[in-house]
This record gives C-alpha cells, sequence and structure tokens, in this order.
C-alpha cells in the first residue's frame, strides 16, 4: 500500500509519516499543490491524504485536477476545522472522506484502512489465498490458521502478490508499491525479500513463481 501526503505543516506530515510508516504502508510526502499534482499524475498511489490549504496550487484544484483526467484513487481530505463550506465543496469535487483539523491520528488511521480497503474493490480486510490469509487492519498473515512471522516488507510484498493472486507482478510494479522516494531499492532487494518469504510461506499448496525476465506471480499448486 502506497499513500501519499500532501501537507505543508512539516509538524503534521512528520507525525502522520511516522504513524502510517509504523503502520507498515510505503508513504511519500510532498508540501506543495504542484509537486502534489505532478506526483498523483506520474505514480501509481492507493491514497492521497491532501490538505486543501496547500501552496502554489491549492487542494481543491489538485483534486479537480486528478479527477478530470479520471482518476479514480481514493482521497482523503485535510481541512480547517470551521470550514464546513470547504468540506462540502471538497466532497463535490470528489473527495472520498475528510478529516477536520486538528484529528486523532487513530481515527485517521481508521479512515485510511477503511479508504484503501474501498479502493480495492472490497468491504473485507480480509484477503485470501488457498491456505494463505492476509489481515490488513491487523497487517498479519497466517499459513493454514497459523501467525507467519513477517517483517513490515514481507507483508507488504505478500499483500501486493495476493492482491493479484493468479497474474503476473513484475519486479518494478512491487519496487514501485513498495518503496519510497530517495530509498534506494533495487529489484535486487525485492530478489532477496522474495527469497525470504517463500522460505516462510511455501510450505503448503501455494508458491511464488518465477516469471523469468518479467516478474512473479502467486499461484496455487494442484494437488
Ligand atoms: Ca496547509
Amino acid at each position: 500500500m502506497r499513500i501519499l501526503i500532501a501537507e505543508d505543516d512539516q509538524v503534521l506530515a512528520d507525525g502522520l509519516l511516522r504513524a502510517l510508516r509504523g503502520s507498515g504502508y510505503a508513504v511519500d510526502q510532498v508540501a506543495t499543490g504542484t509537486e502534489a499534482d505532478a506526483a498523483v499524475a506520474s505514480h501509481e498511489f492507493d491514497l492521497l491524504i491532501l490538505d486543501l490549504g496547500l501552496p502554489k496550487m491549492g487542494g481543491l484544484e489538485v483534486l479537480r485536477r486528478l479527477r478530470a483526467r479520471g482518476s479514480a484513487l481514493p482521497v482523503l481530505i485535510l481541512t480547517a476545522a470551521d470550514s464546513v463550506e470547504q468540506r462540502v465543496t471538497g466532497l463535490d469535487v470528489g473527495a472520498d472522506d475528510y478529516m477536520a483539523k486538528p484529528f486523532s491520528l487513530q481515527e485517521l488511521e481508521a479512515r485510511v484502512r477503511a479508504l484503501t480497503r474501498r479502493g480495492l474493490g472490497t468491504a473485507s480486510s480480509i484477503i485470501r489465498h488457498g491456505p494463505l490469509t492476509f489481515d490488513a487492519t491487523g497487517r498479519v498473515a497466517y499459513l493454514d490458521d497459523q501467525m507467519v512471522e513477517l517483517s513490515a516488507r514481507e507483508l507488504s510484498l505478500l499483500e501486493v502478490l495476493l492482491q493479484r493472486a493468479g497474474r503476473l507482478v513484475s519486479k518494478d510494479q512491487l519496487v514501485e508499491r513498495l518503496c519510497e522516494w530517495g530509498e534506494e531499492v533495487s529489484t535486487n532487494a525485492i530478489e532477496v525479500y522474495i527469497h525470504r518469504l517463500r522460505k516462510k510461506i511455501e510450505r503448503g499448496p501455494v508458491r511464488i513463481a518465477t516469471v523469468r525476465g518479467l516478474g512473479y506471480c502467486l499461484e496455487k499448486i494442484n494437488s
């Protein structure tokens, strides 16, 4: 799950970054509307947390442009506490939800979970594939109902593979989905994570197949 935070209040942004990274999301931050606009136009995200009072280009304009391009990216807007008008306009323009400042991080995280689930077109936070179960809310994975000890990275990797179970996921897609800007994670590192993940989950009739030169595919082995 990759989230973009567009917020120019650095103290607030730092709090959000810490909390969401702590919950296992890959999170990037920009501090102007123009950067937000460019980022969502050129990168794949699962959620945009958008402050409406951004310098250079207002949050509403970023949102208008995003929807005008036909993007269905879930958007959570951050508004000033007293601005009912802003909230209404934001929802009219295509925001999925809003939080009025100041807000509790716990509540924000609950809304983030709900929105990222909705983005996947599923009301449930549980993904199942054969003997594998992934609980996106609790960030835990189970193999045959037994919890599997996975690092945050391995969990995110498994999540992406499960969301596309039976389909090819390229290494570049994995890098794009898992890694944050400025962080040097190569496709070689992805191989290492895959290797570790395989050792932990390939005990049952599920395996991560390597499609040479293309990527990976989580598949069930017919017994
Ligand atoms: Ca602001």
